[in-house]
């Protein structure tokens, strides 16, 4: 098939993004999303993205490709042999992505993240997931009603902050305020309403205050700047209007301008060029140059009393501090070349994986480092699978049904007889793989066995086995439970009587587990504790203690 005149041109200019694209036109051919175009414009958008981010031609080609097993006859052993190991990964990548489906279980946010990235197990997957999810939210209103809902949460829960975190936080609020009008229409619409002319007479206002910082910037000795406004999204903007009543003329940063400038070194210059033309409000300089934020943001950001003593927030930053802001992780692969020059992150607060995310980030130095340190692998020693109500456990890796049984309950570990692993009935040794919904088949009365000792890979669960095994063997045995009782003798005083009597006990294979004299007004009393296994058991030995010498009365309590 020819391409027509207007494919794009990342496509054109790329012999292998064009074969992916006549594959998946083909594929989806006769196909429509439910906006009425051609199924095919939504994988162009997505694939556009990719290329905007100026990931690789792989990951191009995958983003073309990566509905094509979902939704055509096409099978991923189709892309395997038209395309290769890498790029069907990633399409497959993509594909087991978009089986999660997050339906507002609060408490398993966070383990729903980590499963994204965990199954994802390359970044560029996320990525792909992530300019999808971005066409998706752009093309939403066309959808029905509950799906809207849904997936608008799952947008603003998971895929806005995995974003952030990759330091895309351009990405993660526009999600994030796409994903509003759906989540919350009433105060979107009162948004609307209230905010257009605050912004109108803020950027008028900010327009005013242009010509001086530039004059003021040549002065100084800095000539190469650019000079932008920054618009507070709408979703931030609500979250910080409700912790201040509501009053948008209390929020300074509606608008901010923005100034990039060339050198780190320019940032400061700059910073003092601002701060001499108007007095900066105390508390409000934030040096994320010198601290960058967790997720990488590096800025200044300062707020000044200006002119009217209007209060007006600037952000300082250079060209590459700018990508990296809009584009985060993706930056890296326009900024390859060079060397990071971040400072180590010291914020214990933060999570363990966006530590690991981070590191990664910082120290590659060659090209090829650069593409394996793609794999997350941080999460190479735990799974996360899915209870039928859509709660993510998090288990050790090669954990199995047993495991997540007991995890779930220690009854519905006792009483389990088979696991369904998405649908299907699987033996209990099956090894779990992150993104498995698990069903535990249990049974009235069953009681585990031994061998699942064998695969059972959670302390938890191999405690409870050992546990519930010990107590089966008891009964099966007719014994009762052990139980440890205690017995009181009292005796006339006489040497060796202590003796004695352990040798009673001793010879009728009872383990005494404490022994202890106590001496009384009357005469001496020893309480001997033993452990019993069947109730004959204590009247025999009464009978015996009796017969010894000195011996003046014997009782018997439990303990
Ligand atoms: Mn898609």
């Amino acid at each position: 098939m020819a391409l027509g005149a207007t494919t794009p041109n990342f496509i054109s200019s790329s012999p292998l993004a064009a074969r992916a694209y006549d594959f998946a036109k083909k594929a989806h051919e006769g196909q429509r999303r439910a906006t009425g175009e051609p199924y095919i414009n939504h994988a162009v958008e997505t694939a556009k993205t990719v290329s905007a981010w100026k990931l690789d031609e792989n990951a191009i080609a995958a983003a073309l490709l990566h509905d094509v097993a979902e939704d055509t006859n096409c099978t991923l052993d189709d892309v395997q042999k038209e395309f290769g190991d890498e790029i069907v990964f990633l399409v497959a990548g993509i594909t087991k992505l978009g089986k999660i489906k997050y339906r507002g279980i609060e408490a398993q946010i966070e383990n729903m993240r980590k499963m994204v990235l965990a199954m994802a197990e390359d970044i560029r997957v996320v990525l792909i997931k992530l300019a999808d999810r971005l066409h998706n939210m752009e093309t939403l209103s066309v959808m029905p009603n509950q799906k809207q809902k849904r997936i608008a949460l799952e947008t603003a829960e998971i895929y806005a902050p995995l974003a952030y975190r990759l330091g895309m936080q351009n990405l993660s609020g526009h999600l994030r305020d796409l994903a509003m009008p759906f989540l919350n229409p009433k105060e979107y619409g009162w948004l609307l309403e209230n905010v257009k002319d605050h912004y109108e007479s803020r950027v008028a206002y900010l327009e005013r205050v242009k010509p001086t910082i530039e004059s003021s910037l040549r002065e100084n000795g800095i000539h190469q700047f650019r000079i932008d406004f920054r618009a507070k999204r709408y979703s931030s903007l609500y979250n910080k209007l409700l912790r201040y009543n509501m009053d948008i003329d209390s929020i300074y940063d509606l608008v901010a301008l923005r100034l990039i400038v060339p050198s780190v070194n320019d940032c400061y210059a700059a910073l003092g060029v601002i701060h001499s033309l108007w007095p900066p409000m105390p508390g409000r300089i934030k040096d994320y140059i010198a601290m960058p934020k967790p997720n990488g943001y590096r800025s200044i950001h300062t707020t000044v009393f200006c002119f009217d003593n209007k209060i007006t927030e600037f952000q300082i930053r250079t060209q590459q501090m700018h990508e990296e802001g809009e584009f985060g992780i993706a930056a890296h692969w326009a900024y390859k070349e060079h060397k990071s020059s971040q400072e180590l992150i010291k914020n214990a607060q933060e999570l363990t994986w966006v530590k690991q995310l981070r590191q990664w980030q910082e120290h590659f130095s060659d090209s090829k480092q650069f593409m394996e340190s793609l794999k997350i692998d941080f999460f190479r020693d735990r799974i996360f699978v899915v209870t039928p109500r859509g709660e993510v456990i998090d288990l050790p890796a090669g954990a199995t049904p047993i495991d997540f049984a007991y995890r779930i309950h220690t009854e519905v570990g006792n009483s389990c007889v088979g696991a369904k692993i998405n649908g299907k009935i699987v033996p209990l040794e099956f090894e779990l793989r992150s993104g498995d919904v698990v069903h535990i088949l249990t049974q009235k009365n069953k009681k585990p066995s031994e061998s699942w000792l064998r695969f059972a890979k959670t302390a938890a669960a191999r405690d409870h086995i050992r546990g519930a095994v010990r107590t089966q063997k008891r009964t099966l045995l007719g014994m009762q439970p052990r139980k440890i009782v205690e017995f009181k003798i009292a005796a006339g005083d006489r040497i060796g009587l202590l003796k004695d009597v352990c040798a009673v006990f001793a010879a009728s294979k009872i383990n005494i587990v404490k022994a202890q004299t106590v001496s009384t007004a009357s005469m001496p009393l020893m309480k001997i504790q033993c452990e019993i296994k069947e109730t004959r058991e204590i009247e025999k030995m009464l009978i015996k203690l009796k017969r010894l010498k000195e011996i003046k009365e014997v009782g018997y309590r439990y303990v």
